[in-house]
């Protein structure tokens, strides 16, 4: 995206009025981690109007059925006069540059329904900045009237949480499975889901597993009720099938009952909480960037690299060597990499 290209007013304009072009450009421009690229999003996020969404995190490892439920899910909104943005928060992308979600052919029906936006994943980055790209991309869907937006992101890791804290309620995709398989489901997701769905409810390929569904959904209740304590928010878990659609519409409506349950207030004092949590994201992210482009650490990293391969140097004292140098002056001699 060249600079003289991108007028944030224009975007803006576009935006709000519902281009499909302008929408994906702004959210190409607020995904961006170039310095200039920043300067002219947050110029562009200041000028869009602001509306609430329904905001849905949706997770499960891969093959849990995530795109099949997202588009049963997307196309049953828009039916109901939803207009629905799909964003993904991809950890592979962080870590490999690939990507296993987000990916428009994974949802083909949903990419086409003209009420609907379905984003792929943000390109390479850190996680922070993939958190920060989607916190935005979130915004100028809202922007556009989007009043539902799903954020869906693979069961690994830091993700959940990231994605958990950017999101009204958090909805959590399992499978069957009972007793000691329940141990698999790792405890922090049972802490931060709200609506728990077992999927795959189905007769699909043979085998009949909604009896199987069914149990695994009350042991995991039974489960959930130790984690969560009386007159909190105790999720409930319903069982469904992306595939034929079974259930879906309920998984919705445990969806609303969160809401409803959190109030008008309390989703506000949470969305409050996010905001905060986010500026410090922003800041760490933004730090994060200082400390690869500073030209002082890069002065310093093959000789700290060095000393730290051959044993030299502990690891402790290698980090504050690179923060010393972090914290020097600017050498005017130098010039900046990249
Ligand atoms: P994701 O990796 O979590 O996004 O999972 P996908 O939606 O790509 O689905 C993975 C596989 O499971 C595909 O072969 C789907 O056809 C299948 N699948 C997804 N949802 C269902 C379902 O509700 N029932 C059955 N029987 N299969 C499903």
């Amino acid at each position: 995206m060249a600079r003289a290209q991108v007028d944030p007013a224009e975007l803006a304009a576009g935006v709000r009025e519902r281009n499909r072009a302008a929408i994906s450009r702004a959210i190409t421009l607020v995904e961006s981690s170039k310095p200039e690229h920043r300067a002219l999003a947050r110029d562009l996020l200041a000028k869009l109007d602001r509306h609430d969404s329904v905001r849905v995190g949706i997770s499960g490892v891969p093959g849990v059925g995530k795109s099949t439920f997202i588009e049963s899910l997307g196309t049953h909104l828009t039916a109901q006069g939803h207009r629905v943005g799909v964003l993904a928060v991809d950890p592979s992308s962080v870590r490999t540059g690939g990507s296993v979600l987000g990916d428009k052919t994974r949802m083909a029906r949903l990419a086409v329904d003209p009420e609907a936006f379905v984003r792929p994943s943000p390109a390479a980055g850190t996680l922070g900045g993939v958190a920060r790209a989607t916190a935005q991309a979130m915004a100028v869907l809202e922007a556009a009237a989007y009043d539902v937006v799903l954020v869906e992101t693979v069961g690994v890791g830091q993700s959940e949480v990231t994605v958990a804290g950017m999101v009204d309620t958090f909805l959590f995709l399992t499978l069957a499975r009972t007793g000691d398989q329940l141990q698999g489901i790792k405890k922090g997701i049972l802490e931060i889901a709200d609506v728990i769905a077992v999927n795959k409810a189905d007769d699909v390929g043979g085998a009949d597993r909604e009896g199987e569904a069914r149990s695994a959904a009350r042991e995991l209740s039974g489960a959930l009720r130790l984690v969560h304590g009386k007159g909190e928010w105790a999720p409930t878990v319903v069982t469904c099938s992306g595939l034929t659609g079974a259930g879906v519409d309920e998984v919705w409506q445990r969806v609303l009952d969160h809401r409803h349950h959190l109030s008008a207030d309390g989703l506000a004092r949470k969305r409050a909480e996010q905001q905060l949590e986010f500026t410090w994201a922003l800041v760490r992210d933004e730090l994060d960037q200082r400390l690869r482009r500073s030209a002082n650490v890069a002065r310093v990293r093959q000789e700290v690299r060095a000393a730290v391969l051959s044993g030299e140097l502990a690891a402790p004292a290698a980090a504050d060597r690179i923060l010393a140098a972090y914290d020097e002056r600017p050498d005017p001699h130098v010039t900046r990499s990249q």
